[in-house]
């Protein structure tokens, strides 16, 4: 069994060092651990125990402000980040610009298992348009990998984590392999209303794919599939997988899941892999920079114990950096390595947002029931318009994607709040009424669109301002190009349609692209910074994150990715960083590295 400790580390031990514990170095440390690797992973936050720390069934009247959501806790009291947000105290970032517009928000989490702990499971494949871009319309870069090296990947994590969903196969939203995910639950009301009348548009409505169990896993066949003539890893991931409960359909996700009936990295790939005995944790570990060899290899990285301020050093054959994106471009920068290309920090992207929502008269006084379901969506609309867009019909390239929300799941604070412009305002006995008859009768659509990557937006290192301890912060440049301002204005737009097609209303007429579109990281799937490609003159790392200028340092969460389609990223950092820790274990075989 490997052990989890705070501060300090055994000192040369190990193979690898693992630089941050969500899903790009949840998915690293699990593939080289169970494939006999010894790994040690750092991590900046604390320790977190999902089983005794989630506050599942704690109900809002239980918390301050019955849940509402506060500057130290921007996504209400229960959600299960720690010592994080879009602030964290001690260590800022700043912008190059005054304009709101042009700012970046930068959202961490200091905790084991980082932003997985409380981020929304939803995972969607990349598909092969989305690999070759630049092929398709000239703009940004093609990645140099096409769909089929990454699709038994996808594959693999799909499996291993537990993933709902359809058996669609559209345009460029490509479909799992047979027996890979499990059935996806039972549409609400009004997914069946929007994707009746949707489907008048010629707008598609499927289910979506989200990483909660709606059965539990398959731990005599599918350990076999993972991990082929490793009878060690397969027992161990029976094991476990039987420790693993189907989802029950009663309480939000954001909070994380004791019953480990969705994907987190503490409850998923850190288990198993300290089941090994090949991984040892050290939390509170915030590593400062990669220390380098005479030869030019990397030697391994120094950290700062949070709690003590000691400064230590450990070595390793191979160092992988999985700290975030953003903060794995900014340990890069600090350490002045694997940057002969001048790319690192360019070309970071987010995912464009903007959204719509009405009331539809039709889902009035429907009669009492339970439609929690799985938490969050349990269909969504693909984009669908790829010939208009190949035409150039469209005034922007791309797409985006719709999570559509609506039903009647548990009451919050915001429910039944805002009713003015439907009733002009009520109290008492009538407020009541209303409040029972508007209840799920709301849908709203969030547009998730994909962002090109362009030369306005990078990071640098702040030439002042440091964190406290000590290290120098990340300075953010941004701008959204006209094809994500068109987008958003599309977003807009044909949510007001599909609203109308159900016979609702809404609040407010659509509006423009730029009063629609969200600042730049407020989606939270920030990407790039240290990208991929085929030349060393124009990327930091290959396709399998290798650096280019160290080959020895990897990096394996979202900074390689070198366009950011409108998928959300997560299933794809999980299953590059899957494919990239294969690379290793072969070079590492091979006495290459
Ligand atoms: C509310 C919310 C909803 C989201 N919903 C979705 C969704 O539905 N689908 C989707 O695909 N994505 C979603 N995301 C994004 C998703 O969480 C991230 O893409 C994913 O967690 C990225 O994994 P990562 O390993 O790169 O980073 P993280 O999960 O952030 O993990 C990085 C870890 O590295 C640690 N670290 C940072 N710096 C250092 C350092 N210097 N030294 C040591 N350790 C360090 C951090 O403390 C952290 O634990 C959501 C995010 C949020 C916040
Ligand atoms: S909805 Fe299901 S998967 Fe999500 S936290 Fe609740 S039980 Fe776990």
């Amino acid at each position: 069994m490997g052990h989890i400790s705070s501060g300090d580390a055994d000192k040369n031990a190990y193979d690898v060092i693992v630089v941050g514990s969500g899903a790009g170095g949840g998915q690293t440390a699990y593939t080289l651990a169970m494939e006999g690797a010894k790994v040690l992973m750092l991590e900046a936050g604390r320790r977190y125990e999902p089983a005794s720390e989630t506050p599942m069934m704690q109900t809002n009247d239980q918390a301050p402000l019955r849940g509402a959501s506060t500057p130290e806790k921007p996504f209400g009291f229960w959600d299960a980040t720690i010592d994080g947000g879009w602030q964290v105290p001690g260590e800022p970032y700043t912008s190059a610009s005054d304009d709101p517009a042009r700012q970046f928000q930068w959202w961490r989490a200091r905790m084991l298992g980082g932003r997985t702990n409380h981020w929304g499971r939803i995972s969607l494949r990349n598909g092969p348009y989305d690999f070759k871009p630049r092929t398709r319309d000239g703009l940004g870069f093609d990645w140099p990998m096409d769909y089929g090296d990454l699709a038994p990947y996808y594959d693999k994590v799909e499996m291993l984590i537990g993933v709902y969903g359809g058996e669609d196969d559209l345009e460029n939203t490509p479909r799992s392999s047979p027996g890979v995910l499990m059935p996806a639950p039972k549409p609400r009301v009004s997914d069946l209303l929007v994707q009746h009348r949707a489907r008048k548009l010629g707008i598609p409505v499927i289910p979506m794919h989200r990483a909660v169990m709606t059965t539990r896993l398959d731990h005599q066949r599918i350990p076999k599939l993972l991990h082929p003539g490793n009878t060690r890893a397969q027992a161990i991931l029976a094991a476990d997988m039987q420790k693993r409960s189907a989802c029950i359909w009663a309480t939000p996700c954001g909070r994380g899941c004791s019953i480990r009936a969705n994907y987190q990295s503490t409850t998923v790939h850190l288990p198993p892999a300290l089941d090994t005995g090949n991984l040892d944790i050290v939390t509170d570990a915030m590593v400062r920079a990669v220390t380098k060899r005479a030869d030019g290899k990397a030697e391994g990285v120094i950290y700062i114990d949070r709690k003590t301020g000691a400064e230590h050093r450990v070595k390793a054959r191979v160092v992988v950096l999985a700290a975030s994106a953003l903060e794995s471009v900014r340990i890069l920068l600090n350490s002045g390595v694997a940057n002969a290309s001048g790319k690192v920090g360019k070309y970071i992207m987010d995912t464009v947002g903007a959204g719509f929502g009405g009331q539809i008269p039709l889902l009035e006084n429907l009669p009492l029931h339970n439609e929690d379901g799985a938490d969050f969506g349990h269909m969504y609309i693909p984009w669908w318009l790829y010939k208009e867009q190949l035409a150039g019909k469209l005034g922007f390239a791309r797409g985006y994607h719709f999570e559509f929300g609506g039903g009647r799941l548990m009451p919050n604070m915001g429910t039944a709040s805002g009713l003015e412009w439907l009733n002009g305002g009520t109290y008492g006995r009538k407020f009541k009424e209303d409040a029972r008859r508007y209840y799920g009768s709301f849908v709203y659509f969030s547009g998730r669109g994909e962002m090109i990557p362009n030369e306005d937006c990078f990071a640098e290192l702040d030439p002042s301002v440091k964190d406290k301890f000590g290290i120098p912060v990340l300075r953010f440049h941004w701008k959204w190009s006209s094809h994500e301002i068109g987008q958003a204005a599309h977003v807009e737009k044909t949510a007001a349609e599909i609203i109308e097609a159900m016979g609702g209303r809404y609040a407010r007429p659509p509006q423009s692209g730029e009063k629609g579109i969200k600042q730049g990281g407020v989606i939270i799937h920030e990407v790039g910074g240290a990208i991929m490609g085929t030349d060393p003159k124009s990327s930091v790392t290959n396709s399998y994150g290798q650096c280019w200028d160290m080959k020895n340092l990897f990096i394996t969460d979202g900074a390689t990715l070198c366009s950011n389609a409108d998928k959300n990223p997560t299933l794809t950092i999980m299953a590059l960083a899957w494919r990239a820790s294969d690379h290793m274990l072969g070079l590492m075989k091979r006495k290459e590295l």
